[in-house]
């Protein structure tokens, strides 16, 4: 592979452009994907945050739903945040052996941040912002937590699949961009 992957991000809507400026930073290559053949050609995806049931719906009417899983079954690396998350759980894709509940922290429903360690990132606590996050409330034994708010998962890994409750690409942070372009074949 050349030393600056293309990462598509799905651009059906949510927060796809912050998602492409980390990418860009990091050198990466980025591109926005909104029908299949938009997926050609990609070494990475990332599934970013935004309403699951509004991007359920752009991905029925693009007929997204196979190509995506046949992206994931390749290996590739896939980054899902938030309703990212949601869209690769069991209940959506079935790409991650996961239940994303939605909406799931109660009184802190609208948004909050937090600072916690997350498994394979070094230099120190993630500062993260959820916003009308999911949790994981369910997992299977593919599926490694990297780090939990109130004993909840809320970073996971599945093979070369990432997942997170929180936005990365909204806080300067571009430790957990550099763990996913990690997970590339070197
Ligand atoms: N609550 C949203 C959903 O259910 C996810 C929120 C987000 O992605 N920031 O899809």
């Amino acid at each position: 592979m050349s030393s600056s992957p293309l990462v598509g991000v799905l651009a059906l809507q949510g927060g796809f452009a912050a998602h492409e400026k980390v990418l860009q930073r990091l050198g990466a290559r980025s591109c926005q994907v909104r029908v299949p053949a938009d997926l050609d050609g990609l070494d990475a995806l990332v599934m970013p945050g935004g309403e699951s049931t509004v991007m359920t719906l752009g991905i029925e009417r693009e007929a997204l739903g196979d190509p995506l899983r046949a992206f994931a079954a390749t290996g590739k690396p896939i980054l899902g945040t938030c309703a990212g998350m949601i869209m690769l759980d069991r209940a959506h894709l079935g790409i991650l052996d996961v239940v994303a509940e939605r909406n799931a922290f109660g009184r802190q429903l609208h948004s909050f941040e937090a600072d916690f360690e997350v498994d394979g990132v070094d230099g120190g606590p993630v500062h993260a912002i959820f916003i009308r996050a999911p949790w994981v409330a369910e997992y299977g034994p593919e599926v490694t937590v990297l780090a939990e708010v109130d004993g909840h998962p809320v970073a996971i890994r599945q093979d070369n699949l990432l997942a997170l409750s929180f936005h990365p690409e909204l806080t300067g942070e571009d430790r957990i961009h550099r763990l996913f372009l990690g997970l590339l074949p070197s």
